[in-house]
């Protein structure tokens, strides 16, 4: 151990996968998780190379391949006639390019796949962070049930409704990005006579976009279907949402779309929210990562990866400097905050460049997707997946 032991509250995604880095790295670390088990929505999740690196290096690489999907391509086209806009390689171009997968998973699989990589003892469960106090050489927890603890940092992974940042930089609320989220599993042999490839589809049209995938070592095929809507007025920001509702929603779409509509038996409807970049995600020997402090759109499917970088490199700083936590917490900040605030804003335009009405604007967007010009050609997302946020920048590359 190096001596420090870290706290971390909240068990999703980012909490657990930076408790996993932060053990590598040697450190003491505790999860705090609110719930009284863990658990994710039933819903798939794309890890893209720059967070399968980690993940195989924590030692996921089997789970990841026994439960995932490899797809061979994105392929991203028109709303009502399936036409290609742009297909990416994603299979064994993409390992090859960028030296790990491209994975297509359920989240139940992933988040399973690293609490089993934590050893006993190291989460807690039903311990809802309530208040911490940084005294300067330690921070105190609270907690609504159970007894405080005492950590020399402490990292609020607890999401976007975080307490820890709200504890850090006081109240606000998070903002409707004018978008609705349509997501359900279908058994695969439902959809057999549609021929869906394993590939992860983009179908994009006017106010909307349909996103599908295989999941679940082929067996599930998961879906996202955006809606524009101008509010959200029901009190919960995910309910039951009808199977009407969104074949309405998709009224005239391709028949892959509708075919996987007629198939699902149940759809949640999520309201997506966002929260603006913030200035600054620490404060002493606190500080956040993950949805806590750069939530964003799902248009770029980077934000569970970004949470996974944000635990890789939090460990390398805290690593590279034990002896000063607030300023290696500093550190972590500065390599991380521009890279994240980026990939917010790449995820808020790609709102607008997915949902273009047919039109001149639509058009030239096409001509530049078939060009290889923009979205995901290898050259355009060399900056995302290239990225070894455990190491050191490599040369040339800004995280900005
Ligand atoms: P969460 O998963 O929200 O975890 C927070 C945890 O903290 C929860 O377990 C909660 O119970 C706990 N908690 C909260 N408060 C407290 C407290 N006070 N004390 C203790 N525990 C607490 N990202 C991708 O990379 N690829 C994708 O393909 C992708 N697709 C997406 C599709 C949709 C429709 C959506 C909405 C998002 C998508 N994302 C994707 C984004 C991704 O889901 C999130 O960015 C990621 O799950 C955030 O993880 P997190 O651990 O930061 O937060």
């Amino acid at each position: 151990m190096r001596g420090l032991t870290v706290g971390v509250a909240g068990g999703g995604i980012g909490g657990l996968s930076a408790a996993l880095s932060l053990l590598a790295a040697g450190f003491d670390v505790h999860v705090y998780e609110r719930a009284q088990a863990l658990g994710e929505v039933g819903a798939g999740v794309q890890i893209s190379p720059n967070a399968s690196r980690i993940l195989h290096r924590l030692g996921l690489a089997g789970e990841l391949a026994r439960t995932g999907v490899k797809p061979l391509a994105l392929h991203q086209r028109r709303w009502d006639d399936g036409r290609t806009l742009l297909r990416t390689p994603l299979g064994e171009p993409l390992e090859a390019r960028f030296g790990f997968p491209h994975y297509q998973a359920h989240r139940a699989d992933v988040l399973a796949a690293l609490a089993a990589a934590i050893p006993a003892g190291r989460i807690h469960l039903g311990r809802r962070l309530t208040g911490f106090t940084d005294h300067g050489d330690g921070v105190r927890l609270d907690f609504a049930e159970g007894g405080p603890a005492e950590v020399d940092v402490l990292v609020g992974a607890d999401g976007i409704h975080s307490d820890v940042r709200e504890l850090l930089f006081g109240p606000e609320r998070p903002r409707f990005t004018g978008c609705v989220a349509y997501r359900g599993l279908i058994p695969a042999e439902r959809l057999r006579g549609l021929g869906i490839e394993v590939t992860a589809q983009v179908f994009m049209g006017p106010g909307r976009h349909f996103v599908n995938y295989y999941v679940s070592g082929g067996r599930l095929m998961n879906f996202v279907a955006i809606v524009e809507q101008d509010s959200w007025t029901r009190e919960s920001w995910t309910d039951h949402g009808e199977v009407a509702d969104a074949l309405k929603a998709f009224d005239g779409w391709h028949p892959q779309v509708h075919g996987m509509l007629n198939a699902v038996d149940e759809t949640f409807v999520w309201a997506l929210f966002d929260r603006p970049p913030l200035p600054r995600w620490s404060r002493g020997r606190v500080t956040l990562l993950g949805d806590a402090c750069h939530a964003m759109l799902p248009f770029m499917a980077q934000g569970a990866a970004q949470a996974i970088e944000d635990g890789a490199t939090l460990a390398a700083s805290l690593a590279a400097n034990p002896g000063d936590p607030a300023e290696a917490l500093v550190g972590y900040e500065r390599l991380r905050l521009p890279r994240a605030t980026r990939m917010q804003a790449l995820s808020s335009e790609n709102k607008t460049r997915f949902h273009l009405h047919d039109g001149p604007e639509q058009e030239a967007r096409d001509e530049a997707m078939a060009m290889g010009a923009t979205d995901w050609s290898y050259d355009v997302v060399a900056w995302i997946y290239d990225h070894d946020a455990a190491g050191p920048l490599p040369d040339g590359e800004t995280t900005g």
